[in-house]
């Protein structure tokens, strides 16, 4: 922007404005308009499809500008979040009025990606959390604060020393942004996360403390890392506070997030198995495929739900029992969503309350959905189920004054914003009624002006108008016949038609607007009032929005059960896992009906815990492990599953980890990127883990590859600590003879071989015993490979499986071999690499080299 010289106070106030909030694009109210200037106003034309202007300022010249109308300022600033930048509102903080030289304006909010609360801006499935990271040496204090919802969840995660290690944990909570002490913004660098770094000092444990009190939440004496979490709780509030957040007010809830306290699912895991997101453009996520909840608060929740299962044997039947209640009565449950369906969001309405962005609409909606409780309690009060019980008392402890307080005071139908007044109800407060009856007889006089100036002057076509220059004037149209009053005073003229005022009208119009922002203004003060009275019931309007989350959450998950025929598994303590006739829900829905061939697993976790499975690619193997992940998951989460019948052992993580290609256009190695999630694994798994292993190996040369499938099993099978139940695909057949592994058992995807064409079926099922070969050629051929292709490949095939087997040697205990044998030359050389010190072009150049050398 312009000179220093100057500057217009306007254009003082926007730069103060700047200058506090230098990471943020700053949109300055002038009149009816939100305007940004400057090189911010370049860069906002373009992200917002704005046109650029400029406005005079004085001395400091001519300014490039742009705007927006004041009402769609959210519309424009979620574009601006979404582009990756965050906003301060700018906003007149007093009317303008005659003689006012300059309007008080003041940044009355700051929007990042992580302190949303508007409705406009946030998605009703979808929380919005925000995580204040403490490190210290030995871990890390987290606190993770979702403020549309007033929900914060704080914790200590010890062995964690960087942002990167925590990305499974942010992501798992869905955390859009991070607050960082500033002097610790170099622990790296998380994808697709906003950082704000503040002060140290801002992370305050007092603070947090206070805020836990404040909440009435347990001070978590005694927990891993307590004052680094209570300082993460400062940090993020502090944040809060910036953005003008009543954080104070606005918190509903503080839990302790002890660590095993939910199922494990690392963000690799969450991501193979499709649980929120789709792995391919146009497929579905197991949430979108199971969420029919009819409320914002439950999608959420069964999304974390389904995010975080359970692995309390006791807490997983106190859900299944409600679902099955809820399952076996068909009635009460259509009647329970059709009421829940009414409901709004409590959580957010609440938290908008308190943080003071709550306009009349909804403070009407807040009091209408607390004053649907009761009855929500009765429809599940007369049911045999425990947490039902539960539920019902948490709504039916909706704080009925507060709704009938509401009722009486707004209009029905109140308007979303306040500035548009008239929501206040006739009778409800005696001073705004003296202010509306004491503009009513100069409003009475302006809505009979126009019949009463017709007949004085006999002028039919006469009309009153009202703009926001000339107030209110009379009309006339056409040329003048008769003549006109003498108190008529000419204001306007226009093509056609002149414009008249009196100043009859013009005292009376006084009279009107001063009545019209006296009542504004009491209606504003009366709105503050019944939104501080919300104060005193946020924690218990909380209880009763998460009771209504669980509620349309069971709900929920007895609806799918019955319409799909699953069934409810038996869960407890021991270790077996068995799925009779188990189905893939994602890929079922996709095959459509009568077309998925189900599947079983059995085994009892001790004597018998690994499946090995074969089978040539596309037989179905990774469908078959996927589907055995997410029954797990499903029935922990206290539903139904896609089986015949199914029973358990609780499982207290899952991993899946699919083998994978290099990524040489990436310019990384996922191979290695396997591997040391792979490590991962074997560092955190459990006797209780279910751990699903997809073709792991299959990133490297065969030999590699078998190797180390192999060696990974043995240490599965022989190593106590990680004696998870297992299951491991792989399409090297060679594999199984790994069964002289007492736990370990071989399956197969069984293919039905057609010998007069040399063509196979996929029949889908997996069946004992394992696979005698790969079948990567018929396989070739099912997927249209030109026949001379395919039949060349059988040639070259035979003439391999002649010269060098490869098979793997059959007798128990002896590992896999290289069939390199004898002293060629090249495998003497071979012997003598040091590959650990050799570059990946000397590596290179020998294998040239080598190459050279076979084809002279
Ligand atoms: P693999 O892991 O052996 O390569 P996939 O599990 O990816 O095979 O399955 C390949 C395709 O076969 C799937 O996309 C699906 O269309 C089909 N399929 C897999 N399992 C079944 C099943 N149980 N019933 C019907 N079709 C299946």
């Amino acid at each position: 922007m312009g000179g220093v010289g100057g500057e217009t106070p306007a254009l003082r106030q926007y730069r103060n404005a700047q200058r506090e909030h230098p990471d943020c694009l700053v949109l300055f109210r002038l009149g009816d308009f939100f305007e940004i200037f400057g090189d911010d106003a370049v860069e906002a034309s373009r992200l917002l499809g704005l046109t650029l202007t400029g406005r005079d300022f004085g001395a400091a010249g001519r300014i490039p500008m742009c705007g927006m109308p004041h009402h769609s300022v959210q519309t424009y600033a979620a574009k601006l979040l979404a582009a990756g930048r965050r906003v301060a509102i700018c906003d007149q903080v007093e009317t303008p009025r005659p003689g006012l030289k300059l309007v008080a304006r003041r940044v009355v909010r700051v929007l990042t990606p992580g302190t949303l609360v508007e409705d406009s801006l946030l998605d009703p499935k979808v929380p919005l959390r925000c995580a204040g990271l403490f490190f210290e040496p030995e871990g890390v204090g987290v606190a993770v604060v979702d403020f549309s919802s007033g929900e914060c969840n704080l914790g200590g995660l010890t062995g964690v020393g960087s942002l990167d290690e925590l990305t499974d944990y942010l992501e798992a909570w869905d955390v859009a942004e991070v607050v960082l002490p500033s002097r610790a913004t170099d622990i790296g660098s998380p994808v697709g996360l906003a950082v704000s770094a503040i002060p140290e000092a801002k992370f305050s444990a007092e603070e947090g403390r206070r805020l836990m009190e404040a909440c009435g939440a347990n001070p978590g004496d005694g927990v891993q890392l307590q004052q680094a979490a209570l300082r993460a709780l400062g940090g993020v509030a502090a944040h809060g506070f910036a953005g003008s957040l009543a954080v104070f007010r606005g918190l509903s809830q503080i839990n302790w997030i002890l660590p095993g306290q939910v199922m494990d699912l690392d963000a690799s895991t969450a991501r193979s198995l499709e649980i929120t997101e789709a792995n391919t453009a146009g497929g579905t996520s197991l949430l979108r495929l199971m969420d029919r909840t009819a409320t914002g608060p439950g999608g959420r929740m069964l999304r974390r739900w389904l995010r975080a299962p359970l692995v309390e044997v006791e807490e997983i039947r106190r859900r299944q029992e409600a679902v099955a209640e809820l399952l076996l009565a068909p009635i009460t449950r259509s009647d329970l969503r059709a009421q829940l369906k009414t409901c709004h969001d409590l959580e957010r309405l609440s938290a908008r309350c308190a943080h003071r962005l709550a306009g009349p609409r909804d403070l009407q909606q807040l009091g209408v959905t607390l004053g649907m409780l009761p009855k929500l309690a009765c429809t599940i009060q007369s049911t045999g189920s425990k947490l039902l019980g539960w539920l019902a008392r948490d709504l039916s402890a909706s704080p009925i004054e507060l709704v009938s307080e509401i009722a009486a005071a707004l209009v029905d139908d109140a308007p979303v914003d306040s500035r548009e007044g008239g929501f206040i109800r006739a009778g409800f407060d005696s001073e705004l009624d003296r202010i509306v009856a004491g503009g009513a007889e100069a409003r009475e006089f302006i809505s009979s002006l126009e019949a009463r100036e017709r007949a004085r002057t006999g002028i039919k076509g006469l009309k009153v108008g009202y703009n926001r220059v000339f107030g209110y004037y009379l009309e006339i149209r056409g040329t003048l016949t008769n003549p006109l009053p003498d108190d008529y005073i000419r204001r306007q003229t226009l093509v056609g038609a002149e414009r008249y005022v009196t100043e009859e009208i013009k005292e009376k119009e006084a009279v009107v607007l001063a009545a019209q922002d006296r009542s504004l203004e009491r209606e504003q003060q009366l709105l503050a009032g019944l939104l501080e009275r919300t104060d005193q019931w946020t924690t218990q309007i909380g209880r009763c929005a998460r009771a209504m989350a669980q509620l349309d959450c069971l709900a929920n998950l007895a609806e799918v059960g019955a319409d799909w025929d699953w069934v409810m598994p038996e869960i407890d303590d021991s270790r077996r896992l068995i799925l009779n006739k188990g189905r893939h829900p994602l890929v079922e829905a996709a095959l459509g009906p009568g077309q998925f061939v189900p599947n079983d697993v059995s085994m009892d976790g001790e004597a018998e815990r690994i499946w090995l499975i074969t089978g040539p690619n596309m037989a179905g193997k990774s469908t078959f492990l996927r589907q055995a992940a997410i029954i797990c998951l499903l029935g922990q989460t206290g539903g139904p599953v896609p089986c015949a019948s199914a029973s358990w052992g609780v499982v207290d993580q899952i991993f899946t980890r699919v083998g994978a290609q290099d990524d040489l256009a990436g310019g990384r190695s996922t191979f290695m990127v396997e591997m040391s999630e792979v490590a991962n694994i074997l560092q955190r798994a459990t006797p209780r883990s279910l751990l699903v292993f997809d073709e792991v190996g299959r990133g490297t040369s065969t030999y590699d590859g078998l190797s180390l499938a192999q060696a990974l099993l043995e240490y599965l099978h022989d190593t106590p600590g990680v004696a998870a139940r297992i299951l491991f695909s792989t399409h090297y057949h060679e594999l199984t003879v790994l069964d002289r592994l007492p736990a370990l058992r071989n399956h197969r995807a069984e293919v039905l071989e057609d010998p007069a064409v040399g063509s196979i079926t996929f029949l889908h099922t997996i069946v004992p015993g394992g696979a005698d070969r790969s079948y990567g050629i018929h396989v070739a051929q099912l997927a249209g490979v030109p026949a001379e292709v395919v039949s060349r490949a059988k040639e070259i095939l035979t003439e391999l499986e002649s010269a060098r087997p490869l098979e793997v040697p059959r007798e128990a205990g002896q590992q896999l071999t290289l069939p390199l044998a004898g002293d060629h030359p090249f495998v003497e050389e071979l012997r003598a690499i040091r590959v650990d010190t050799m570059t990946p072009l000397e590596a290179l150049q020998k294998l040239a080299d080598w190459q050279r050398q076979a084809h002279p």
